[in-house]
């Protein structure tokens, strides 16, 4: 904990909700941001502690919206499928008990990666993963906000009355850290029972957020508008085929709308496969949207139609996914491949989905997400392989290269302000 006043000071520093600032500087005092502004009218009203990044760029943290830590254990040992259900029943038929020490790993090379806050969806005890973060360093650990949502399937609704006592809701968490939350969520339309869906959505009120997994693949929709399709074989190996409510003869989207599950507090995550009519149920229940570009363009070969997305105004937030349909888990490298695949949106764009889009998803706006006064010190300095003289340069360096340049550096290129 820093007890004095400390003062950053960086060639340009991304605020991401204002202007670029060149020749800026960031004064923060308790781990907390006092004041951001240029250089010269920071060190003419405080004093204190001034550590200089010269020619580097700050920026706020990065949010991993979308993470499967435990799965970590599959990292190369999935052949690539273009047939998302091949690709499911692989990952089903290789399932172990999550390694310890691999999440532990993990969280680390995440935070070396820029990211300070992460949505994880976990299938096995949630302690398992927690354990593995308080290992690292039980009084700090890697990962800042973390959030793990354990995730329901029960295509039959066996578990509909059970939800409110699922032992993890009832967990004390004092005695760990208290920046993790942890909940319950429903895997997809196609695994969850109605009445399991509704039963999760009463327990997630408030601040709580919910996540499911929508329109991933196209075999949702067929499956959910006619009974057919790929996902019956998965379904039937499964031993959960027939299900008692398919086919719903509407998309996933309409379906789970019918089921009161969208609010603002709910991330839909891929949304590849939706309409206009769709997206139209998602901006008007204020959802926000997880696309996980790697992930998608290796299962599905697109990403969900974000201009549409854009041009609706749906806050947008970006996801890693697990290292079963991913080979590593850096926003930096999403943020790339959105870049390439997306090149017409502005670079801005793209670095606001990775850092405010990701607060707004997980309720924590307030605190990361941007550099503005009295949010965290969940900031670093990024020290680009090149002279940088134009403002926007300095996005678009971050968007495109930044992969690269953490890559070539071994990730010494990024420094934590708070770690510093
Ligand atoms: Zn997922």
């Amino acid at each position: 904990m820093q007890s004095s006043l400390e003062i950053y000071t960086a060639k340009w520093i991304i605020p991401v909700t204002s202007e670029i600032i060149e020749n800026g500087a960031v004064v923060v005092f308790n781990n907390k941001i006092l004041d951001v502004g240029k250089k010269k009218e920071i060190l003419s009203v405080y004093h204190g502690k001034i550590t200089s990044f010269d020619d580097a760029i700050i920026c706020p943290g990065l949010i991993n919206a979308h993470c499967h830590i435990e799965l970590s254990y599959l990292k190369g040992r999935i052949s690539a499928s273009n047939k998302f259900s091949e690709w499911l029943k692989e990952v089903i038929s290789k399932k172990e008990l999550p390694d310890r020490a691999l999440i532990s790993f993990n969280m680390k090379l995440m935070k070396k990666k820029g990211i300070c806050a992460v949505i994880d969806i976990g299938n096995d005890p949630f302690w398992l993963t927690l354990a593995s973060l308080s290992e690292i360093n039980p009084q700090k650990p890697n990962i800042n906000y973390f959030i793990h949502l354990n995730e329901i399937i029960d295509p039959k609704g066996r578990l509909a009355n059970a939800i409110p006592f699922i032992p993890e809701l009832n967990t004390d968490l004092n005695e760990y850290e208290k920046d993790f939350t942890i909940g319950i969520t429903p895997h997809a339309p196609y695994t969850v029972h109605p009445e399991t869906f509704k039963a999760i959505k009463k327990i997630s009120t408030g601040n709580t957020i919910s996540s499911v997994h929508l329109a991933e693949s196209g075999g949702e929709n067929e499956l959910f508008l006619n009974g057919t399709g790929d996902l019956v074989e998965l379904l039937e190996l499964r031993g959960h085929w027939p299900l008692s409510y398919l086919p719903a003869n509407c998309s996933t989207t309409k379906y789970l709308d019918k089921l009161s599950f969208f609010d603002a507090n709910t991330l839909c995550v891929h949304c590849i496969h939706v309409s206009d009519t769709d997206i139209q149920i998602l901006k008007n229940n204020n959802v926000s949207i997880v696309v996980c570009p790697r992930s998608n363009m290796l299962l599905s070969g697109k990403i969900a139609d974000i201009d549409n997305i854009l041009k609706n105004q749906i806050n947008i937030s970006i996801g890693t996914d697990s290292l079963a349909s991913n080979d590593k888990l850096s926003i930096f490298a999403e943020m790339s491949s959105l870049s390439s695949n997306f090149p017409e949106i502005d670079p801005e764009i793209i670095l606001y989905m990775a850092t405010m889009g990701g607060a707004k998803a997980m309720k924590l706006s307030d605190k990361i997400g941007s550099i503005e006064k009295g949010k965290d010190n969940c900031i670093f300095a990024f020290y680009p392989g090149l002279k940088i003289d134009k403002a926007h340069e300095a996005v678009e360096y971050l968007v495109k290269n930044g992969e690269n340049q953490l890559d070539m550096t071994k990730n010494t290129c990024l420094i934590w302000l708070h770690e510093y």
